[in-house]
């Protein structure tokens, strides 16, 4: 047998465990989980010392394509995200303009097929005028669901009271994202702050109650249409304990920065740069997720990247922009919590591939088998290293983990066969895919 690629001497993960493998790779998939000694390939890697999991995936990140190519592209986010050792993203629709009709979304796919270095996916924003289109939209190619933003957003991407959003839930029939924290209860309680306060306020503005109203008025619509709703960013121990009980309709995502950041002490440390929707919270919060990590509440983690320029995060409270650069960081910090123990490198697989394939509806990627994508993340986990700014690669240059150790780090990545990433060096040149969506 001739192979494109053969993948030697690395302890694959493995939906029933580890075990070292052989994999033989053709026309970007995976055809051979038994290579013999006398196979040849186009290429032997040898994994040797490392660990070969399924292509990591950050479902939720922010490029800023068409809008805002000074802070990032879908170049330079994928780029981004090679290097941080994911094969797959998938772009939210808050550009500029939004990405809710055909003719973006048009846009978006040319450019994603042209500039992509990794998988690509994006959502369709909801909004009031394009409920009725949700429907075709979403079965365009590369589109991975509907984002709606029922709190917190700018302009015409706000779907916040519950007619709408029933009439968004009421058409189409693919992934549902939102953005739940309940943009009432923000009003109200903006009128309790002001400009120039300490930034810890954020988490005070935007309380608990502010994302746990939210999310139950979400899922009471989704029971009442029997829409199944992805609920984004869920950050408070209310939300995971009463998600407990929904889990036959709501999927939940939480998002690696509130996995490793504390309120107030990131606040002090960080200053705007920690200001993010929903916010960081206190310890009682941090530890809640991560018990939702582990007894199974949580689907997907992701990093919402969402990068701003750095002048503008240094601004007073309420006056600089919320969201934080994260795609390139994510894997490595979350090696980081394996090796500390929080969770398990299986578990890892499971947040960051099989439960986005699970989901997303993605059936040929989420594990390694054969017949599936060959795309894989390849890390490893004695590796100690440093993170820092001059390591960004997307154009706003900065991450709030300048300067922090990890250990665990991704070495290669593999997307449909081809390494684009190897040993921090940038392999070939962008001819990244549009992701396909069951219909
Ligand atoms: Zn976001």
């Amino acid at each position: 047998m001739h192979y494109d690629l053969i993948l030697k001497n690395g302890v694959c993960v493995f939906p029933w465990g580890e075990e070292k493998t052989n994999i033989g790779i053709k026309n970007g998939r995976i055809i051979s989980l038994t290579v013999e000694i006398s196979d040849e390939a186009e290429q032997i890697l040898d994994a040797q010392g490392l660990h070969v999991l399924p292509g990591l995936m950050d479902c939720h990140v922010h490029f800023r394509e068409p809008g805002n190519a000074l802070v990032e592209t879908i170049e330079t986010g994928t780029k981004a995200a090679a290097l941080g050792g994911l094969t797959t993203v998938f772009d939210m629709p808050n550009t500029n303009p939004v990405t809710a009709d055909l003719e973006t979304v048009q846009w978006k796919q040319k450019r994603a097929s042209e500039t992509s270095w990794i998988n690509f996916g994006f959502y369709i924003g909801a909004t009031r005028e394009n409920t009725k289109d949700l429907a075709s939209l979403e079965s365009q190619k590369g589109v991975c669901g509907i984002k709606v933003y029922a709190g917190s957003s700018t302009g015409s991407l706000m779907v916040e009271d519950d007619a709408s959003l029933e009439q968004v839930m009421l058409h189409g029939h693919r992934r549902v994202c939102y953005h739940a924290e309940d943009e009432y209860r923000l009003q109200e309680r903006k009128k309790l702050f002001c400009e120039g306060m300490p930034y810890e306020n954020h988490s005070k503005w935007r309380d608990e109650e502010t994302a746990f109203l939210g999310t139950r008025r979400i899922i009471a619509l989704a029971r009442k249409t029997g829409r199944p709703a992805h609920i984004l960013h869920t950050t408070t121990q209310e939300e995971m304990e009463w998600l407990v009980d929904h889990k036959d309709i709501a999927t939940v995502e939480v998002l690696a920065n509130h996995l490793t950041q504390i309120a107030p002490e990131c606040y002090e440390r960080l200053k705007g740069f920690a200001v993010m929707n929903p916010p960081i919270r206190d310890k009682r919060h941090y530890d809640a997720c991560w018990e939702a990590v582990r007894n199974g509440v949580v689907d997907v983690v992701s990093s919402d990247h969402a990068p701003h320029d750095p002048s503008l995060k240094a601004q007073p409270w309420l006056c600089c922009p919320s969201g934080m650069l994260g795609v390139q960081t994510i894997v490595p910090l979350m090696l980081n919590h394996v090796n500390e123990g929080r969770l398990s490198l299986s578990r890892l697989v499971d947040v960051m591939s099989a439960n986005p394939a699970r989901i997303y509806g993605m059936p040929s990627k989420g594990r390694i088998q054969v017949g599936y994508d060959a795309d894989f993340t390849l890390v490893d986990m004695q590796k100690k290293r440093i993170i820092t700014n001059d390591w960004i690669a997307s154009p706003a240059g900065w991450t709030p983990y300048d300067q922090v150790e990890v250990k665990g780090w991704p070495m290669v990545t593999i997307v449909k066969g081809r390494v684009v990433m190897q040993n921090d060096e940038m392999l070939g040149r962008p001819k990244g895919e549009l992701v396909n969506f069951l219909p």
